[in-house]
């Protein structure tokens, strides 16, 4: 469920909304003035790695090759392993997946 951010337009306060659907109408009024001038603005701190957003965001092609093929979805798996299970990812880890996703391959796996 993604939340969108406003901006007021009268007073620039900044008010969050979770939206249900792309398509449901939003008709958001400022928290603080309540004013009807919002600008829309998406939340990039809404787009972060919760578990639920890792499951939402899982793209419908999951598990066929062009999913695999895509680098930004190397390590995606266990990104959301240790999510789930509530476990810092060990440094090590972490390194790997980026270093995977950005085209090497893992040390000591001769690919
Ligand atoms: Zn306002």
């Amino acid at each position: 469920m993604p939340i969108y951010e406003y901006r007021c337009q009268q007073c620039q306060a900044l008010s969050s909304r979770f939206v249900r659907s792309i398509s449901a109408p939003v008709a958001p009024q400022c928290d603080a003035c309540g004013s009807d001038r919002m600008q829309r603005r998406m939340s990039s701190f809404a787009m972060g790695k919760t578990t639920a957003g890792v499951h939402e965001s899982t793209p419908a092609n999951a598990g066929s090759r062009e999913y695999y093929n895509d680098p930004r979805n190397i390590g995606r798996h266990v990104e959301d392993s240790f999510a789930r299970h509530g476990v810092d990812m060990p440094p090590s880890v972490r390194e790997s997946i980026d270093a995977a996703r950005s085209g090497a391959a893992p040390q000591g796996l001769d690919l």
